[in-house]
C-alpha cells in the first residue's frame, strides 16, 4: 500500500512539473528532467482544451435524453454505445441499469471506478431541451450531472488520443440512482455485486465548479403517512383528520433547531393527501429529508423527528377524542451513511496535486454523493466537480456556464492518472 502510494505521489509530482510553469510555495519541487518525461500527459491536456467545444455539444446531447431516477434506460443505452465507440472493453449494462466500460491497465495496479450519475431529479415529461446563449446553457440537469457524464467521456477520449497506457485499470461507469429516492442504488450495486471486491478506488464526477468532496454527508429520508376513516366534511365532522395531523407534524418540524456546524438540515420535500374540499381525508403523506455531516447529529434529529410525528398524531387524536383514531406509518425510504475520506489519503492528495498542477484553488468539502457508499465501506473515494460554473441545480432554471470548463476535465484526468499511474 505504502509503496504504491509513493509511486503515485511521484507521478503526481511529475504531473505538477508537466503542467505548472510556476511552482507555488506549497508545491514540492521537481527535477527538471521529469518535465519532459511525460509528453503524453501534456498531449492529453492540450487535447482536452482543444476539444472542449465538442465536449459541450455532447453535454447538450446527453442532457436532452430524459433520465429521471428509475427511468435512466435511454441515457444508459447512449453510454453503452459511446463506451463501445471509445474502445472500452467488456461494455455492458448491469442488472441495476449502470452502463459500464473498462480500460484495462498494463500491470497489477489499482482498479479505479470513474463514475458519473445518469439520473436527474426531474420527473418524466419535463422539457429537457437545452437553450444556448453564447457560453450559457440552460436546461434541467445540464450541470447535475450532464457535466460529470461529459467529463468521464472526455477523459476516456483524451487517454485514447494520447495513447496512454496506465498501470491500473479504469472502469468507467454511468450509474443510476444517485438522486432522490434512487438512494445510491447504482453505486451500492457496484460494490455489493457487479464489481464486488474489485474496486480499490472510486471517483465520482458530480456537478459543476471545481470543488473536491471528501466528506460524506449522511441522510435519512422518510415517507410519513397518516391514515383514518375519512368522511363527509359536514356530516362526519368530529373525525380526526390526517391532513390536520400532517399540518401539526410539519409545524413542529419547521421549528427544529439544528447546529450550523456540523451542518445539519431538514426539509419536508413533498406532501399529498385528501380527495376533495368537502371530505375529511383518509390519508395524507409527506416525504422528509434530514442530513448531517455528523452521524451523532443525524441520529439526534432523527429521534426528534419521530417524536414530532408521534406527538402530532397524539394531539390530533386527543383534540377530537373520537372513538375512531388516526394511525401513522413511518417508512424509511432512503439512508445514506455519513463518513469522511481523510484529507491526507492518497486519493485526496492526488486531487489536490492535480489542483496545484492546474493552479486551481478549491477547498475540501462535504456533500451527499455516490462516494458515501465506498467511504462507508473504507474504500478510498472522493467526488470532484466537473468544471464550468453552475447555477440552480435541481431547479428548472438550472444553467451551466462554459468558461474554462475544460479545467474540470483536465483535473479529472490528472487525478485519475495520479491513482492508476502511467506505464
Ligand atoms: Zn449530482
Amino acid at each position: 500500500m505504502r509503496k504504491t502510494f509513493h509511486r503515485h505521489l511521484c507521478l503526481a509530482l511529475v504531473l505538477i512539473a508537466v503542467c505548472t510553469p510556476t511552482i507555488s510555495p506549497q508545491t514540492p519541487a521537481t527535477a527538471p528532467d521529469q518535465l519532459s518525461s511525460s509528453p503524453p500527459v501534456r498531449r492529453a491536456l492540450d487535447y482536452i482544451k482543444a476539444t472542449e467545444p465538442e465536449a459541450i455539444n455532447e453535454q447538450i446531447k446527453i442532457c436532452e435524453i430524459p433520465a429521471p431516477s428509475f427511468k435512466e434506460q435511454q441515457r444508459a443505452a447512449y453510454f453503452k454505445q459511446r463506451f463501445t465507440a471509445l474502445g472500452l472493453k467488456n461494455v455492458r449494462i448491469d442488472r441495476e441499469g449502470n452502463a459500464i466500460g473498462e480500460r484495462p491497465g498494463t500491470g497489477s495496479g489499482p482498479t479505479l471506478v470513474l463514475a458519473a450519475h445518469l439520473d436527474t431529479v426531474f420527473p418524466e415529461g419535463t422539457n429537457v431541451k437545452v437553450k444556448r446563449e453564447g457560453a450559457l446553457l440552460t436546461a434541467p440537469g445540464i450541470g447535475d450531472d450532464c457535466r460529470g457524464l461529459t467529463v468521464i467521456l472526455s477523459v476516456a477520449r483524451a487517454l485514447n488520443e494520447a495513447r496512454m497506457n496506465t498501470q491500473g485499470t479504469i472502469i468507467f461507469v454511468a450509474n443510476v440512482g444517485e438522486e432522490g429516492l434512487g438512494d445510491l442504488r447504482g453505486v451500492r450495486h457496484l460494490f455489493k455485486e457487479e464489481l464486488k471486491g474489485k474496486i480499490t478506488h472510486f471517483i465520482s464526477v458530480d456537478g459543476t465548479g471545481l470543488g473536491i468532496t471528501n466528506g460524506a454527508v449522511g441522510s435519512n429520508r422518510y415517507r410519513i403517512t397518516f391514515s383514518g376513516p375519512g368522511g363527509h366534511s359536514y356530516g362526519a365532522f368530529g373525525l380526526p383528520n390526517p391532513i390536520h395531523a400532517l399540518g401539526r407534524a410539519i409545524e413542529k418540524i419547521s421549528r427544529f433547531q439544528v447546529p450550523k456546524k456540523p451542518k445539519t438540515t431538514f426539509n419536508v420535500g413533498r406532501i399529498e393527501g385528501g380527495t376533495s374540499v368537502n371530505s375529511i381525508a383518509h390519508t395524507a403523506w409527506m416525504e422528509v429529508d434530514m442530513r448531517s455531516e455528523s452521524a451523532a447529529e443525524l441520529a439526534k434529529i432523527d429521534a426528534e423527528f419521530k417524536r414530532a410525528v408521534q406527538s402530532a398524531l397524539d394531539e390530533e387524536n386527543a383534540f377530537w377524542s373520537h372513538e375512531k383514531k388516526l394511525t401513522v406509518e413511518v417508512k424509511l425510504v432512503g439512508e445514506r451513511p455519513t463518513g469522511e475520506q481523510a484529507p491526507d489519503a492518497p486519493i485526496v492528495q492526488a486531487a489536490l496535486a492535480a489542483n496545484a498542477a492546474l493552479s486551481i484553488k478549491s477547498e475540501l468539502g462535504a456533500s451527499s454523493t455516490d462516494s458515501n457508499i465506498p467511504i462507508s465501506l473504507g474504500i478510498p473515494a472522493i467526488t470532484i466537480s466537473g468544471g464550468g460554473r453552475g447555477r440552480g441545480a435541481h431547479s428548472l432554471e438550472e444553467s451551466f456556464e462554459t468558461t474554462d470548463s475544460h479545467l474540470g476535465t483536465q483535473r479529472a484526468l490528472l487525478t485519475v492518472l495520479g491513482i492508476v499511474g502511467l506505464k
